[in-house]
């Protein structure tokens, strides 16, 4: 039998499943789903997020932003850290296959939650990021969604992020420098530990009078992002 369908909200906009990774990646996308005419609840269901302090500190800035802020309703849903160690994990520093892996586990959750509250849209704001993998993302989206009877929807909002960053940080938001899992903190320490050396190589190069060398270097920075 299939869930009834989630009741149209007081707003008349559509109502929409959003999965959140994070309060700073939830701003835009839940502002451009309003415009377009849907009515966002938040899932929350993160169990890549690594420590457990780290995650409880993300949802914590995640559910005071969406209560006091945004006025959008959250669901805290499963938290199975054991199936990301078992599904996830043996993936390690492979990131395409680490991540589409992290992505089915939370989407396909998700899903789940949409289904057990009648939504029929269920979309992610991982598709703010530009450090997500955003065709693995929305590949699994579509898939997972289709899979659960729902309808995905997805937006490219990248071209918002600037925009997020700014806002987040209007808002004295926490944003994480990782994307959540073990691997994410060691590769982001290591691209961190390798800007650092690209800059520092840059500056002796400047001092040295190899203004040739110094803009290669600037160049490569620039390149990185
Ligand atoms: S980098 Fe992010 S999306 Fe990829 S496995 Fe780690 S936590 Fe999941």
């Amino acid at each position: 039998m299939s869930a009834p369908l989630a009741p149209a909200t007081p707003t008349g906009r559509t109502p929409i499943l959003l999965h959140a990774c994070c309060g700073p990646c939830s701003l835009e996308p839940v502002k451009y789903l309003r415009l377009e005419g849907f009515e966002p609840t938040i899932c929350w269901t993160n169990p890549n997020i690594q420590p457990r302090e780290e995650h409880d500190r993300r949802l914590g800035v995640l559910l005071s932003w969406a209560r006091d802020v945004a006025g959008v309703d959250v669901i805290v849903a499963g938290d199975d850290r054991d199936g990301w160690e078992r599904s996830v994990a043996p993936a390690a520093f492979d990131r395409e296959r680490r991540c589409r892996a992290c992505y089915a586990l939370r989407l396909s959750e998700a899903c789940r939650v949409a289904r057990e509250h009648g939504f029929e849209f269920v979309s992610t704001t991982l598709a703010v990021s530009p450090y997500q993998l955003f065709d693995t993302c929305h590949e699994v989206l579509l898939a997972t969604a289709r899979a659960s009877g729902l309808t995905p929807v997805w937006r490219d909002f990248r071209p918002h992020y600037p925009e997020s960053v700014e806002d987040s940080r209007a808002l004295h938001m926490y944003r994480q420098n990782y994307c959540g899992c073990r691997f994410s903190a060691a590769e982001a320490a290591v691209e961190r530990q390798e800007a650092r050396d690209l800059r520092k190589a840059a500056h002796a190069a400047e001092r040295a009078g190899d203004t040739v060398l110094a803009a290669s270097i600037r160049a490569r920075i620039v390149a990185r992002g």
